[in-house]
């Protein structure tokens, strides 16, 4: 090859040319195809989502979205399928996607390890189920996943193995609170548990965990109420171990319409932004419950490696200028 090279040149090179990237990215297409045999088992269409649309998911903690300009529209860039997954209920009973999405996430998160400003989800939505359904199928997609890079890397990860069995712990997220509390970190209760506190409480396990039931303020208007417990959220986020952090977020979702407008006022989002969305809620959404798993977080986790950067191609980071 001949030419120049600049630095972002040599930048792209470097990265798909390490060995660490293409044996990340292999093993990430091994991670994919025992995803989709394992949701397909379930009875999951996978269907192709939108990435672009007149609003999308809100609820992307301190991440701002992309405005496009669509024939005189303001149109987002999608930060995750959500509104899309719910929809799609009214062709197929179970789907699921695997999706990018793009978030301009803080500065501050370039060095984390685990934030990229473009990733992909692999979302699952279930008509039908609960919370703990939903549940056992995160839990199922990351024992399937860890299961097939055992085979492969088992060498490498010997915790993979455990993971692969499944049975992973269930945490309150009042209890985890309580934990924080007594490791000296400053949580309030009824607050999201931020990255730093995550990784405290992800360091205390060997294998994945669940943390179930997030106050209503923390998530966004989807996520349903519970109706015997009001202010606490029927939802979970799934956490690696070993100091990971979050893997997925996901819940049963509110299709009751009256309660969703009342949400999103409740979140500060104006209804009249959703009437695509709000028309199909009133006029009937199965209820459901799913969620979202980052592709490139899952990767990284399963991989044991120090940057989510290593499984993405082109990855894109908070405030740096790459193609
Ligand atoms: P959320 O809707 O914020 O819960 O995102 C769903 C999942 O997408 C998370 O559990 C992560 O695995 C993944 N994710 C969210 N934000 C990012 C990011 N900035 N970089 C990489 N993965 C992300
Ligand atoms: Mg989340």
């Amino acid at each position: 090859m001949t030419g120049e090279t600049t630095e972002v040149d040599m930048d792209v090179r470097r990265h798909l040319t390490s060995e660490v990237t293409r044996t990340t990215l292999r093993l990430q297409q091994t991670i994919l195809a025992a995803v989709r045999a394992y949701l397909a088992g379930l009875g999951c269409t996978e269907v192709l989502l939108p990435i672009v649309g007149p609003v999308t998911d809100p609820g992307s903690r301190g991440a701002k979205q992309v405005d496009i300009d669509y024939y005189g529209h303001r149109y987002k860039l999608m930060t995750s399928a959500i509104l899309y997954k719910q929809a799609t209920l009214l062709a197929f009973d179970r789907i699921f996607c695997v999706a990018p999405n793009v978030r301009l996430e803080p500065m501050e998160t370039a060095g984390t390890g685990r934030h990229l400003t473009e990733f992909h989800q692999i979302d699952v939505e279930l008509a039908g189920a609960s919370r703990e359904e939903a549940m056992g199928v995160a839990e199922g997609v990351v024992a399937a996943a860890a299961g097939a890079v055992a085979t492969e890397f088992a060498a490498a990860r010997p915790a993979l193995g455990a993971v692969a069995t499944g049975g992973y712990t269930r945490l309150s997220y009042r209890d985890a609170v309580r934990e924080l509390v007594a490791l000296g970190v400053r949580q309030d209760d009824g607050a999201e548990i931020n990255w730093q506190a995550e990784k405290l409480l992800s360091d205390r396990f060997a294998k994945p965990f669940f943390l179930v039931g997030y106050p209503k303020g923390s998530r966004g208007f989807y996520d349903r109420e519970d109706q015997d417990d009001p202010g606490w959220l029927r939802n979970f986020d799934l956490l690696a171990g070993e100091g990971y952090g979050e893997l997925a977020s996901g819940g049963e979702r509110e299709s009751d319409y009256a309660r969703v407008v009342t949400r999103m006022r409740e979140t500060g989002e104006n209804p009249a932004k959703y009437a695509w969305y709000l028309d199909l809620v009133r006029t009937g959404l199965p209820a459901s419950a799913g969620f979202g798993i980052g592709l490139e977080r899952l990767t990284r986790y399963l991989l044991g490696l120090p940057e989510v950067t290593a499984a993405s191609a082109f990855p894109k980071l908070a405030g740096v200028v790459s193609p």
